[in-house]
Order: C-alpha cells, then structure tokens, then sequence
C-alpha cells in the first residue's frame, strides 16, 4: 500500500480511509488494553498518533515499539478525540522494519546540546534537530529564489584554489604528496612541481574573486558553496567549513549594496517566516522565547547605516560613561564582536550595516574612499549573531588595486588573472559574503554555530 507522509496526513479530513505511514517511534504509552504510540517521518515536526488496541496485535512485537524504533503501520485514518490534532490513525497492522535497542543516545528527553553534539549522526532524528534542518533546507531554497527572482545567476566557483591571496595562513592544503618523503629544492623548501597540480593548491576560503570574473561577464552572479578555513577559532561562531553565499554586481554602488544587503536577508527571514511555521513556533517554545519576535522585528524594521569613524564615536561615548570592554576601541581598531554586538543590542537595538572602515583592517581589494585612509566596506552586524554578512565596492582602479595589494604584501603577478578584469573593460562593481549558518543560527535561535549545520568541522573535530 502506498506510503503517505505524515506532513500530508495530518491535513486530511477523508476519515474512514484506510493509510498508511512509515517513521520512528517517538513515545509509546498506553494501558493494558490500547496503545498510543507517537509516529514522526521527518517531513513535519508533527507526530501522527497511531492507536494500537492491545489485544489486536502479538504482544512480542508490541514490546519491540520503543523510542526510536522504526515502523510501519497500516490503518484507519480518524478524526482525533485529543486536543491539538485532526487525525490519527487506527492501527490494523503494524510491522516493526528496525529495532531500537534501550541504548539508543537520543533515547531520554531533554539531552544538552553538548551531549547531542557527541552523537552528531544520531541527533538528526530529535524535534529540534529535525527542525533546524527543515528550515535550513527552506533557507537554500529562500536563498536560490531571491537570487532568481532578482536577475542574478548561480555561478560555480571552485573549491580547489591556487589562489592564496585572500587567506594566508588560514588555507587547508590540497595535495596528493607523499608526507613523508617530501621533494625539496636546493633552498630547502618544498618542490610542488611534482604534486597534483604541479604547484601548491588550497581549498577555498571565498568564492569572491571568481565570482568577480563572473560579474564582470553576466552582469549579476552569486555563488553558494562550501568554504574552508583553518582559523584556529574556537568559538559559537566559527566553523572550519561552512557555507558562503557571495553575491557579486555589476555597476553598483555603496548604497545600493547595503539595500541589497538588506533585502536578501530580510527575505530570507520572511521566507522562513512564511514557510517554516511549525519548526518556528517549536523552537520558540523550546528553544528561545524570543525568536518569533525578533525574526518580526527584523522583517519590519529599517537598518540603521553608519560608518566606522561614527561607530568608534559611540563606543568611546559608552566607554566614557562606564561601559566595560575586554578589547580597547580607539579609530583603527578592528572592531571584536562584544563592540558589535554593544551597538546592536543595547544602542541601537536594531540590525547595523556598518561603513567605510579603515583601509588597513580590511581587505586589499576594497574601494578606497577620497579621504585615503577609509575603504567602502560594509558589515551588516545582527542580533546575538555579530557579524552575518562582510561585503565592499571592489577597487575597479588598476593601480589603486595593486597600490592596494602592495600593502599586503600580495605579489601582482600571482594575481594577473584577477588584474585582467581591471585591464579589460573594468567596471564599477561590488558584493558581499553571507555566512549561510549565522543566518540559520538567527533564523532558529540556536546558539551554537555546530547546531545549525549537520556534520560540523571544528579544530580537533571532524567525525564521519
Ligand atoms: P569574522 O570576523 O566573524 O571571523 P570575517 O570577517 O572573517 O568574519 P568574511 O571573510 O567577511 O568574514 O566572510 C564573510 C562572512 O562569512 C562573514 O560575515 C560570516 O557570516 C561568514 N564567516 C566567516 N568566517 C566564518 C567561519 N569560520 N565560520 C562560519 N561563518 C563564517
Ligand atoms: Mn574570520
């Protein structure tokens, strides 16, 4: 008989049809007489209730109906006498396809995050797991609509990259040397001439310089793929591989970006608003109490835009009047994440897409400003988040650019491929970098950067 997802059922009215579902076992409770047995498929963070009349069915196999166990059952489809669903379903037959022992981790109730973590492939079948990844899911979808809907195309950068301009020293290598017996050259350092590719590569930490390439010729590009960092930072933010989606724009300028900026994730968050309203309303309940009304309150309200040299001012006000901060804020300064989130949360109260910092603290590729000294970068500061998206105008000026690479130490001719866009036909043009699982953690409220993304990559962690 065919299959129907739990998702579908719970909206039918037909009662007296006969179904069939297939799923895991959440609870089994009951009396001597009847089983209530809670059954969950992954499609909603609903349960469908299967009832079980005791004497109906083998009682070997009842026993087998533990949490975690997967089933599938053959019934009547019934109109609910408990509160909060439509239907359920009287079971006629039920065939147990896979034990679940008693030493099944996610077997308890209210396990830590932490404890959850440690059994990262079993985690997915818990309530909030299960939500977090439905809603991830809705977030790829949000994200690949907007960019549709707006005219930009999906453009595929590669993950192997022999460029290291952006990332030095936090690069994972790729290579297919012997470790162990390494050719060196006469200056002792190692020859990759005999590697893969016959000269270093590493994994990508941005798709952003391609994706300028691909700019410069369509028009309007975005790029949503898998990047890879070695920074050593242990924090809830922070993931050895995450997801980037990295628009970039032809002919456009810095406040046109920022309204950019803006309105993708003000979609975003609306699309989940729209689409994920059970796993939401779940996760606000069980999770943060907050969230429903801090997604409302971003979908509704405008971003406040200021510069940097404006925000040190603010800062250094609140520093005089007492405020408390691990690291000093003086102009100049990079910006830490308590100094953002001292803005967003207890000044402003509202998102900041913050401007025009110094030249020296951001990339070498940034529009240098008149003034010399600032450069047309934009970071949009969120809510418990920090940092959710780094974007900048790009220096489209030949000589600005490698004036700027000179100040990094970046040797031009490594880069040449990246200067030919400024050698033939540059144009104005900008983008930025969205960090696809700090926008998951603000959409779910989780509060852990390896809660939001199935198998996390972290320093000394990497399972499965
Ligand atoms: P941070 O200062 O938070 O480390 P960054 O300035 O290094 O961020 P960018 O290089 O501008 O970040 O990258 C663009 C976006 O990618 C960031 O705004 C953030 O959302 C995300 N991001 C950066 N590093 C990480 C990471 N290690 N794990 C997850 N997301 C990240
Ligand atoms: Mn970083």
């Amino acid at each position: 008989m065919e299959r129907t997802k739990i998702n579908d059922l719970l909206r039918r009215t037909d009662f007296g049809a006969t179904v069939c579902v297939k799923g895991w076992v959440r609870t089994r409770r009951g009396s001597k007489s009847v089983n209530f047995i809670a059954l969950n498929d992954g499609s909603t963070i609903k349960n469908v209730q299967v009832v079980a009349d005791v004497e109906k069915f083998d009682a070997d196999m009842l026993k087998l109906i533990t949490t975690g166990a997967c089933l599938s059952v053959e019934g009547v489809l019934v109109e609910s006498q408990g509160a909060g669903q439509a239907a359920e379903i009287q079971a006629t037959t039920i065939e147990v396809l896979g034990e679940c022992g008693s030493d099944f981790p996610m077997q308890k109730k209210g396990q830590t995050f932490e404890y959850m973590r440690q059994h990262a492939h079993l985690r997915l079948r818990t309530n909030t797991f299960g939500a977090v990844f439905r809603i991830r899911h809705n977030m790829a979808m949000a994200v690949h609509n907007y960019f549709h809907e707006h005219g930009f195309f999906y453009f595929h950068t590669p993950l192997i990259t022999a460029s290291d301009c952006e990332g030095a020293g936090q690069m994972f290598q790729v290579t297919t040397k012997n470790l162990y017996d390494l050719k060196k050259g006469p200056d002792g350092k190692i020859d990759y001439s005999d590697d893969f590719f016959g000269k270093t590569t590493s994994l990508t930490v941005s798709g952003q310089l391609e994706g300028e390439l691909g700019a410069m010729a369509l028009g309007a590009i975005y790029t949503f793929g898998p990047t890879f960092r070695a920074e050593n930072s242990n924090t809830p933010r922070h993931l050895a591989e995450f997801w980037m989606i990295e628009p970039e724009v032809a002919f456009i300028e810095l406040a046109d970006l920022m309204d950019l900026e803006e309105d993708f994730i003000k979609y975003c968050v609306r699309w989940a608003l729209n689409n994920c309203q059970d796993d939401l309303e779940f996760l606000n309940k069980m999770v943060d109490s907050t969230l429903l009304e801090r997604l409302n309150s971003v979908v509704s309200t405008d971003f406040v835009r200021l510069t940097y040299t404006e925000g040190i001012r603010l800062l250094e006000e609140a520093v005089a009047q007492g405020k408390k901060f691990e690291f000093p804020v003086y102009w100049g300064c990079d910006l830490a994440s308590e100094h953002e989130r001292y803005l967003v949360e207890e000044h402003f109260k509202k998102p900041v897409i913050m401007t025009d910092y110094p030249k020296e603290i951001k990339a070498f590729y940034m529009k240098l400003n008149e003034d010399g000294k600032t450069v047309q970068g934009t970071d949009v500061l969120f809510p418990q988040i920090g940092e959710i998206i780094g974007g900048s105008i790009r220096e489209a000026d030949y000589d600005k650019l490698v004036e700027g690479m000179g100040r990094f130490g970046i040797k031009p001719k490594e880069m040449d491929w990246y200067l030919d866009t400024r050698r033939f036909g540059s144009c104005p043009h900008g983008g930025f970098g969205l960090g696809f699982e700090r926008l998951i953690l603000f959409v779910t409220g989780m509060q852990n950067i390896r809660d939001v993304i199935p198998f996390p990559r972290t320093p000394n962690n990497c399972e499965f």
